[in-house]
């Protein structure tokens, strides 16, 4: 019993299921084109084309949309077949390439000009710009638009052969050039190009264009709904009309809805490469970017980003998301599933004096504190112990529930401790702290007092060293792309990275694996970095604070 959430997509899919129409088929794609790594906004597409058709017993094609030879590479290939399977999808047989369907795309090409509705325009690319008219002004037909069917054939296929040079000729379709719509003012459906294509080597030098290739790509794999972003509804007309004329297997209905925007988010493949190329990040991955794979390596899940993609629906009007929802999103899942452990990132030495020498005890604690089934840890507590340098002053207010100076404190899962003395270098900064402890504490609170702090440890000797990276927002402006009169780089949150090298993690942190989400008790959710453990470096990443810090 699959619950279907009621968008007005489904709401189409449920009329044609109703009406058998399609013979009661529900076929998807997700059709990324291989210039670059997916992003959270692809993540909203792949959610809904997979679920779409997961949900109404269909299946889903994975369309390398790669009829553009120059920006295309195989890393992009590789990076979204990985990117969907995390995610949790299957898509249907193998990945299909755009590209294998080149012989078809020209078949339809030559079908059109036997048709009458397709010609050889040899305008100038300024010519063809002029002739094309404005929104408010209507176009010109080109000159050549009444070439015979026997030329346009001969010189079509003179194109194919490369005989002439970038530009001299584009195959068009003969449509309107006096359409309100200019997609129908007789759009290009071929140019020539004399570049190699990574699928299809040096074949052929002439590319067909998106709305050409993209209808019939549809209608080859018999896509039923093909779903894609509102900036398409201009181009439907266009899709309809190449798949009216045409004598293709199917005519899929084309639906639009609005793509992801989200705040303090720049999610344009072309200016996150521009991140990458200009070494801005750590490669695509790196854990700011809002790629599925920079998010994987940050910590994100794959339940995370489903639920996340869920929440926020499927509409046809553009809105921001705030980027709150999808750490809220993190945050839940996380709080769930992610076991516990302690880590100290900036650790300060703390001798506990009236502690046995030599001597450590195996303490107990939970695993998760919200679920005793998933069993307890073991923490080792010794007479040297760190504690973070942020969770002492000298001197401070009731506010401050951490250790004072001459104050009691809980070490976590363990005893009371008091500090009795502090102890500083020669620049006057502290090095050490000299405490008690109340041996009556362990999981009692203490006779006669109270004590409402509660700070995180762990000791000197059995603790593992680790560097950590914090990560905050990459921008720091709601709206990054937004601004005329500046560029998405110039609002880049300086203190996106902050590099701690020598934390104390407590050791049962030494077997984390990076697929492994904890929560760091006080300080946030943290995996393991996969990057540098192969290079057999401990780093970890801060996925997400335990809190929201940007709210007002
Ligand atoms: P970009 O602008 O980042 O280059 P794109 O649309 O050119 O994105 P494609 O590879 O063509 O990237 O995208 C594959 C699919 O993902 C398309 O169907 C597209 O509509 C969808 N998609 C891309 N960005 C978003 C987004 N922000 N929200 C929802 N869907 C998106
Ligand atoms: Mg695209
Ligand atoms: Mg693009």
């Amino acid at each position: 019993n699959v619950v279907k959430p009621t968008n007005f997509i489904q709401q189409i899919v449920d009329r044609d299921l109703a009406a058998n129409k399609n013979d009661g088929q529900v076929q998807t794609r997700f059709p990324p084109e291989p210039n670059g790594y997916l992003h959270i906004g692809h993540a909203k597409s792949i959610c809904l084309n997979f679920g779409l058709a997961e949900r109404n017993g269909g299946a889903c094609n994975l369309r390398f949309d790669d009829t553009n030879p120059e920006k295309e590479e195989q890393e992009y290939i590789e990076s979204i077949k990985q990117d969907v399977e995390w995610l949790g999808f299957q898509w249907q047989g193998e990945a299909r390439f755009a590209s294998s369907y080149f012989d078809q795309f020209y078949q339809y090409a030559i079908d059109l000009i036997k048709a009458g509705k397709a010609y050889v325009c040899s305008l100038s690319a300024d010519d063809a710009r002029a002739y094309r008219g404005t929104l408010t002004e209507p176009g010109r037909n080109s000159p050549y638009r009444e070439r015979s069917i026997e030329e346009n054939l001969a010189l079509f296929e003179q194109m194919k052969q490369g005989e002439f040079d970038e530009g001299a000729h584009v195959l068009r379709a003969k449509i309107d050039m006096a359409s309100p719509n200019m997609n129908l003012r007789d759009p290009i459906i071929y140019r020539i190009r004399k570049v190699e294509h990574h699928q299809t080597g040096d074949k052929w030098c002439i590319y067909p264009m998106y709305d050409f290739a993209h209808g019939i790509s549809d209608a080859i794999e018999g896509i039923t709904h093909s779903i894609c972003t509102l900036e398409f509804e201009d181009h439907r007309p266009l899709y309809d009309w190449f798949l009216d004329y045409l004598d293709v297997p199917c005519h899929p209905q084309q639906i639009e809805f609005a793509r992801l925007n989200l705040n303090y988010t720049v999610t344009s493949k072309r200016k996150l490469k521009q991140l990458v190329d200009e070494q801005i990040v750590d490669g695509w991955d790196d854990p700011r970017m809002p790629t599925i794979a920079g998010m994987r390596r940050r910590g994100y899940t794959p339940t995370a980003v489903r639920n996340f993609c869920d929440a926020i629906g499927v509409t046809r009007s553009d809105g921001v998301v705030d980027v709150a929802m999808l750490e809220h999103a993190l945050r839940d899942d996380l709080n769930q599933h992610a076991p516990r452990a302690m880590a100290v990132l900036r650790p300060l030495k703390v001798v506990i004096e009236n502690y046995p020498e030599g001597q450590v005890e195996m303490l107990k604690a939970p695993v998760h504190p919200q679920d005793e089934s998933r069993g307890t840890r073991e923490l080792p507590f010794a007479r040297e112990i760190y504690i973070d340098q942020e969770d002492f002053k000298e001197q401070a207010n009731k506010k401050f529930k951490r250790l004072v100076l001459g104050k009691e404190v809980r070490l976590r899962n363990a005893y009371v401790v008091r500090c009795d003395e502090v102890i500083k270098d020669e620049a006057g900064d502290i090095v050490e702290l000299r405490c008690s402890y109340d041996a009556e504490t362990l999981g009692k609170d203490p006779e006669g007092r109270k004590v409402k702090g509660v700070i995180h440890w762990v000791t000197v000797e059995h603790s593992i060293p680790a560097e950590v990276r914090l990560y905050d927002r990459l921008f720091n402006d709601p709206n990054p792309d937004g601004h005329k009169e500046a560029d998405f780089k110039d609002f880049l949150n300086p203190e996106s990275l902050t590099v701690l090298e020598n934390c104390r993690l407590e050791p049962g942190l030494a077997t984390a694996s990076p697929q492994q989400a904890y929560q760091f008790e006080r300080e946030g959710y943290f995996c393991l970095d996969s990057k540098a453990a192969k290079s057999g470096q401990r780093v970890f990443n801060r996925t997400v604070t335990l809190r929201d810090s940007w709210a007002k």
